[in-house]
């Protein structure tokens, strides 16, 4: 049987009026989990499901409790009337998983009454997401035969590619706004990481002439790249930081601006895929003072968050003014550049360094639909 229980989460450092988390375990299912709702001034909250082995359920709290934050300004800045949430499932993704597991996980979901909308995050699958849709339909990240069965040309699927064309857009805006350039023809990129984003992105700046500089610890993909693109030159992991590049693309993991490449970086640009590129927030001015344009990483990554939720609209409802086809999550992906464009000139006249700019604006979307919401309700 499914237990859940409402955590009290106000002292918490990473509380910023959250507005509901809840602790589920159900024992014949081994499922310990805990679902977290920012803020849902915009519309139900969206963000996937973690699995991880936190030492203790206070990390778990504390990880689920940044994240579901980071999905509010995320899905804020994308234009999506959606808000933020998370999940976690303490356990290994290794070990632990099993169909019931994710059933039961469906149980807790379907509990949050539709405030709370799953999908697939670290550690969990398209496959996991299918058990989970068996007792809830407030899940995305399907597997695509899943959504062939139930509707004609589904948008959706593997949310990567829209990632990729999301981080180009916005790598294009820093590249007009910092260097004056109308395209990345001639620009030199450093690519960190060839995965299922980062390989997809250094097509997009092949086809346009870029040169690319690409590491990765994975070989292969090293020399499928190679002998894919027409401009790329394999370099060493650490020596990524050291290139005399225009641009630094991370796209393998988070934290790599630092104290310590923050001193190395040649680059006049950072933007790339990864999250949580900034290892702590101090850097966003130490880039600003450094005359390094960051293009914020939860802003130009978004075109995996935009897929998702198109998908989840396609299989309930459509508040989109237009229809949920393939072309139309194009046409809003490629709105990144202009947002991120906004971002930047906002930053300017602010005097701000760009993450905190996109803070703000992400905190003004959000905020004023809680006001127009409220005056409704009263
Ligand atoms: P991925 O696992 O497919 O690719 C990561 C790549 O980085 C792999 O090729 C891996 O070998 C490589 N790598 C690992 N450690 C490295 C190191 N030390 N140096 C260089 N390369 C290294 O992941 P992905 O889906 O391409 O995502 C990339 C990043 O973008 C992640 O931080 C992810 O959280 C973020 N992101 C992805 C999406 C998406 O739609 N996939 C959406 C938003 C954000």
């Amino acid at each position: 049987m499914l237990v859940a229980k409402e955590l009290d989460v106000k002292e918490n450092e990473h509380y910023h009026n959250h507005e509901r988390v809840v602790y589920f375990e159900h024992e014949a299912a081994g499922l310990k989990a805990i679902i977290s709702v920012h803020n849902t001034n915009l519309g139900p909250s969206l963000g996937g499901c973690r699995m991880n082995p936190y030492e203790t359920q206070q990390h778990a709290i504390e990880d689920v409790l940044r994240l579901s934050r980071g999905m509010t300004y995320k899905s804020a800045l994308a234009g999506l009337p959606l808000g933020g949430g998370k999940s976690v499932i303490i356990g290994n993704p290794r070990s632990d998983k099993t169909p019931a597991l994710f059933e039961a996980m469906g149980e807790a979901v379907e509990y949050m009454g539709g405030s709370y909308i799953t999908a697939e995050d670290v550690g969990t699958s398209e496959e996991n997401m299918e058990s989970i849709s068996k007792n809830t339909k407030f899940v995305a990240g399907l597997p695509l035969s899943v959504l062939q069965a139930r509707v004609e040309n589904p948008v959706g699927g593997n949310p990567s590619p829209y990632t990729a064309f999301g981080v180009y857009c916005g790598l294009k805006a820093a590249v007009k706004y910092q260097l004056k350039r109308q395209d990345v023809a001639g620009l030199k990129v450093a690519v960190q990481g060839l995965g299922s984003v980062g390989y997809d992105l250094c097509r997009f700046l092949d086809d346009a002439g870029a040169a690319l500089f690409v590491t990765d610890v994975n070989q292969e993909v090293l020399e499928k790249a190679k002998s894919e693109f027409s401009n790329v030159h394999v370099v060493g992991l650490d020596d990524i930081y050291d290139m005399p590049v225009d641009v630094y693309a991370p796209c393998a993991l988070g934290a790599t601006v630092n104290d310590e490449t923050i001193e190395r970086l040649k680059c006049k640009v950072i933007a790339g895929a990864a999250n949580n590129q900034l290892q702590r927030h101090r850097h966003d001015q130490m880039l600003h003072d450094k005359g390094i344009l960051y293009a914020p990483d939860y802003v130009i990554n978004s075109g995996g968050v935009m897929c998702v939720g198109y998908e989840f609209f396609q299989l309930t409802e459509n508040p989109m003014p237009y229809a949920l086809n393939e072309e139309n999550l194009k046409n809003h992906v490629s709105e990144i550049e202009n947002v991120t464009m906004k971002i930047f000139d906002y930053a300017k006249q602010h005097n701000l360094p760009v993450g905190a700019a996109a803070d703000q604006l992400a905190e003004e979307i959000f905020l004023s639909a809680g006001d127009m919401k409220h005056a409704a309700n009263s």
